[in-house]
C-alpha cells in the first residue's frame, strides 16, 4: 500500500507545541476585546472561558477566531492585531519539528504546509523554529483563500491541484475535528500527534510510512 503521492501538514500545534503560547494567545484576545469592543478585563476574561477559551490547555477548548466569527467581530482586522501581537518569541525550539524530521516527510511525497494562521505568522514560526520555508512545495494559508470555513475545502482544492486520489493523500497535525476529521472523510488519511516530537516515534514504528494506516493517534 505505498501510495501516499501527496502530504498536508499543519502549523499550529503540529510543527511547534502550542501549550507555550496559549496564556499569550488568550491575553492577547482580551486586550483586543478591551480594545475595539469595550469590554472590561473581567467581562472579556469571563465572556472567553464561558465560550471554552482559556488560558491553558483544556480538552473542551475552542478557537477563539472561530469564536470572533460567531460574534461578527471583523476577522481580517483580528488576524491583522493577532498577527502583530503573535507570541511566536515564545515557541521553544527544542519542542518542534525539526527541519530533518521534515525532510524524511518532503522524501516521500510532496509537503504542503496548510495553515489557518497569517503568511507573515508562518515565516515568523519557520524562521523560529529554524525550518526552511523550501522544504514545502507549497505554503497555503487559510488568508489567501477567503476565509473557507474548513480545511476541507483546501484539502480537496489540493487533491485536485496534485492531481492525487483521496487514499493517497495523508493530512497531519494536532487536532481530530480540524486535521483528521475532514481528510477521512474525503476518503484520505490522518495522523494526529498531539506534540510535534512525536512525528519521530510514528517515522520510527513504520517501515515505510507511505505504509501508514487510514488513522493513527499519537498521544
Ligand atoms: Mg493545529
Amino acid at each position: 500500500m505505498k501510495n501516499i503521492r501527496l502530504i498536508i501538514i499543519d502549523m499550529d500545534g503540529t510543527l511547534y507545541d502550542m501549550a507555550d503560547l496559549i496564556a499569550d494567545g488568550f491575553d492577547t484576545a482580551v486586550a483586543y476585546m478591551m480594545e475595539f469592543y469595550e469590554f472590561e478585563k473581567e467581562d472579556a476574561i469571563k465572556t472567553l472561558n464561558d465560550n471554552h477559551i482559556y488560558p491553558y490547555v483544556a480538552a473542551d477548548a475552542r478557537s477563539t477566531t472561530q469564536f470572533f466569527l460567531s460574534r461578527f467581530i471583523d476577522i481580517y482586522h483580528w488576524d491583522s492585531y493577532r498577527s502583530v501581537h503573535f507570541g511566536y518569541p515564545l515557541i521553544v525550539k527544542e519542542k518542534a519539528m525539526t527541519e530533518e524530521m521534515l525532510k524524511k516527510l518532503a522524501d516521500i511525497a510532496p509537503l504542503v504546509l496548510l495553515t489557518n494562521n497569517t503568511r507573515i505568522n508562518v515565516s515568523h514560526v519557520l524562521n523560529q523554529i529554524g525550518v526552511s520555508e523550501d522544504i514545502f512545495t507549497e505554503i497555503m494559508c487559510n488568508e489567501n483563500e477567503n476565509k473557507s470555513p474548513t480545511k476541507a475545502v483546501l484539502m480537496e482544492k489540493l487533491m485536485k491541484e496534485y492531481d492525487v486520489r483521496p487514499e493517497e493523500t495523508l493530512s497531519i497535525g494536532d487536532r481530530f475535528d480540524v486535521d483528521a476529521k475532514p481528510m477521512i472523510m474525503l476518503g484520505g488519511k490522518a495522523l494526529i500527534l498531539k506534540k510535534p516530537q512525536y512525528l519521530n516515534k510514528f517515522l520510527q514504528e513504520i517501515e515505510d510510512p507511505r505504509d501508514c494506516e487510514e488513522y493513527q493517534y499519537y498521544d
